[in-house]
C-alpha cells in the first residue's frame, strides 16, 4: 500500500508516529497551520510556528525519508482578533516562497462570525495575489452547512480563485455534494470520535465517486489516529474495492491536487 497524508499536524506527533506512517506506506505528508490548542499571545508566536513548519518539521520528517509540505495562515479560531490576524497576515509573505509551502491554509470559519469572515477574505486575497492553492477548514459545530456555504461564497467572489485549486476539508454527508457540485475538491477527515469514520467515508465515496476527493487523518494534539488513512484503505479492501480505486483515492488524488503547486514533487 502507498498513500499521501494530505492533512497531518505533525508538530503534535512523536517520532514513533513518523515510523508507523512510513512503514504503512506514507510517501508525503502535508501540514496546514492550525490552532495550537490554546490562543497564541502575539504574532511572534505565529512567526516561530511558521519557522517550525518551514524549517524544523521538514528536517524531522526527512529523517524518516518523508517529504514534508505545509500551508500557512492564522486559523479561524484565532481570527476573531482582527488586529492580531492582520499582523500575522503581514508576516506570511516572508515565508510563502519557502520550498515546502504549498499555499494558504487551513483557513475558513469556526463560529461563522463577521470578524472570521473578514479575516477569511484577507487570506483569500493573499492567496489570489500570490497565486497560491487554498486549504479550507469547515466548522465542526451544527452550522457546518451554513459555514461551508459562506466560505464557498467568499471564494467564488474572488475572480482570481479557481475552485479546482481549493480543497474544502472536513466535509460530511450534508456538505460533500454542494462542495463537489461547485467544482471544489473535498477532503474527508477520519477521526475516531467526531468528524467522519472510515465506514462513513467509504459510504460517501461509493455514493459520490472518487473524483476530486481525498482522505486525511488530521492527526493533531487531540484524540486522533495518524494511521487513519491506511486503516480506511484496509476497510476498502475488506468491502471488495479494487486496488486501483483505493490507490486513486489515497495516493493519486492528493498528488493531482497538490501538484497544481510547482513546489510539490510527486513521489515516483
Ligand atoms: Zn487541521
Amino acid at each position: 500500500m502507498r498513500y499521501i497524508e494530505p492533512h497531518g499536524h505533525m508538530v503534535s506527533r512523536t517520532t514513533d508516529d513518523y515510523v508507523a506512517m512510513v512503514t504503512a506506506g506514507c510517501e508525503a505528508v502535508c501540514e496546514p497551520a492550525f490552532w495550537a490548542g490554546f490562543d497564541r499571545s502575539s504574532a511572534n508566536g505565529f512567526y516561530d510556528y511558521f519557522c517550525q513548519l518551514t524549517e524544523h518539521e521538514p528536517k524531522r520528517a526527512a529523517k524518516f525519508n518523508l517529504p514534508h509540505y505545509t500551508w500557512l495562515c492564522i486559523n479561524p479560531k484565532e481570527s476573531e482578533d482582527v488586529g492580531l490576524a492582520e499582523e500575522v497576515l503581514s508576516i506570511i509573505p516572508e515565508f510563502i516562497d519557502r520550498p515546502n509551502v504549498l499555499g494558504i491554509g487551513e483557513i475558513g470559519l469556526n463560529k461563522n462570525s463577521r470578524n472570521e469572515i473578514k479575516v477569511l477574505e484577507k487570506h483569500v486575497d493573499l492567496a489570489g495575489s500570490r497565486d497560491q492553492l487554498i486549504l479550507v477548514h469547515t466548522p465542526h459545530l451544527e452550522d457546518k452547512r451554513k459555514g461551508t456555504r459562506l466560505i464557498m461564497d467568499v471564494l467564488k467572489n474572488d475572480s482570481r480563485i479557481s475552485p479546482e485549486r481549493c480543497i474544502i476539508d472536513h466535509v460530511e454527508e450534508h456538505t460533500i455534494k454542494m462542495v463537489l457540485d461547485e467544482g471544489f475538491w473535498a477532503g474527508m477527515t477520519l477521526y475516531p470520535e467526531s468528524k467522519c469514520s472510515s465506514a462513513r467515508a467509504i459510504d460517501m465515496l461509493e455514493i459520490y465517486g472518487s473524483e476530486k476527493i481525498w482522505m486525511n487523518s488530521a492527526c493533531d494534539w487531540g484524540i486522533s489516529v495518524p494511521l487513519a488513512v491506511p486503516h480506511t484503505m484496509m476497510e476498502m479492501r475488506r468491502r471488495g474495492h479494487e486496488k486501483d480505486w483505493i490507490d486513486k483515492v489515497s495516493f493519486q488524488n492528493p498528488i493531482s491536487f497538490m501538484k497544481q503547486s510547482p513546489k510539490f514533487q510527486a513521489p515516483a
